[in-house]
């Protein structure tokens, strides 16, 4: 038998056991019946990025390439919507905002996509491909981690962006909406859902080093891009040929780096992106910290207790059933009538990136 953390077990457990404890697979189960908002914007934007890099098409010209993203945006948009309205219909405000936010997407991905031509210096390797790796006992070398019940534990991680860049060097990017200001140069490099990637992607080809994260944040508080006074000449969209490559064709790993540091950043009024490289000791580190969290969570004696905050409560699932057991109220009740059992885990038949452990180099 086997027993997996997902990335959002362990980041849930680490922000709040009780909301862990009603959504993971191996607890509650819960889900909500009714999305908890009527779209989510950034979602969308994700799906039209994660077109815009697939490495299938990443030789195409981006003239090509440009439409099709764009309409992997609106799709997911109206997917979205689609979901919601099969619960209850759009008021005048959701349709505004929804409206709003579909012009407003489409103008900020015309722009990125423009700039992103000139500083897009690498190959694109897998986008969101799920990798499932053992995870290390902290003590014994070379052996994997079991429950007390004697079940292998495994982590189970999406790398959102795996890239190769001209110095035949590794890094994961990350995509991320930026809200009043851009994010302290901290919060990125202390960006743990980044570092797992970096982790689980070194474990899951055990020949990569990752020499760092890349961080690609889009500013969605301020007016988007003007479109071009000209449309863009066919140069513009000129791409370089590419050729298939294996893994042995790539040059050495990087050289270990003793700290984790900013290496490059570049910005603009829409866009900025910034490289980190991370040392040695922070990504091997981490999968000590999995392993004790990964102790904690299959722990007989775990302890679950709410971790009130104003920084992740506003947007919790499981709030409702959540303050109905802090006021002493029917919260088994609440989750009967608003939740339901997500049941097992199902395949995402034609999920763009899909969950393969091929090993796709252009
Ligand atoms: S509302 Fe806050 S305290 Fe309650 S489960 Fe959610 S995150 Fe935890």
């Amino acid at each position: 038998m086997t027993y997996t953390i997902t990335n959002w077990d362990r980041a849930t457990f680490k922000r709040c056991r009780r909301a862990w404890d009603f959504g993971s697979r191996a607890r509650g189960n819960y889900e909500p019946i009714t999305p908890p908002r009527a779209f989510d914007l950034e979602e969308a934007l994700r799906y039209a990025l994660t077109v815009y890099y697939f490495p299938a098409m990443w030789d195409w010209s981006r003239g090509i390439v440009r439409p099709i993203a764009l309409e992997g945006f609106g799709k997911s948009m109206r997917t979205q919507r689609e979901r919601y309205e099969a619960h209850r219909p759009f008021s005048p405000a959701e349709e505004r905002d929804w409206a709003e936010a579909l012009e407003h997407g489409d103008a900020l991905l015309r722009g990125y996509f423009r700039w992103a031509q000139s500083v897009d210096h690498f190959e694109t390797l897998h986008v969101e491909m799920d990798v499932d790796v053992n995870i290390p006992d902290p003590v014994i070398r070379g052996v994997g981690l079991v429950t007390p019940d004697g079940d292998t534990m495994y982590y189970r991680d999406r790398l959102e962006l795996l890239v190769v860049d001209d110095a035949d060097q590794f890094w994961v990017v990350t995509h991320r909406l930026a809200e009043g200001g851009w994010a302290h140069l901290d919060q990125l490099v202390l960006d743990e859902e980044a570092l797992a990637q970096c982790w689980a992607c070194e474990e899951f080809y055990s020949k990569v080093t990752v020499a760092g994260t890349i961080h690609n944040e889009l500013r969605i508080d301020v007016d988007p891009p003007p479109p071009p006074a000209v449309p863009d000449p066919a140069e513009a969209y000129a791409w370089p040929q590419r050729h298939t490559r294996r893994y042995d064709e790539f040059g050495p790993p990087p050289p270990p780096r003793p700290a984790t540091e900013v290496v490059d950043q570049q910005t603009t009024e829409h866009f900025r992106r910034t490289r980190i490289a991370r040392s040695r000791a922070e990504v091997e580190g981490f999968g000590k910290q999995l392993a004790a969290l990964a102790q904690d969570i299959t722990d007989p004696m775990l302890r679950v207790y709410p971790t009130p905050s104003w920084a992740h409560c506003g947007r919790c699932p499981y709030r409702s059933p959540c303050i109905a057991m802090n006021e002493g109220a029917d919260w088994p009740g609440v989750l009967a009538a608003s939740y339901r059992d997500r049941g097992p885990e199902r395949i995402e038949r034609g999920r763009i990136g899909g969950s393969t452990g091929t090993w796709f180099v252009r």
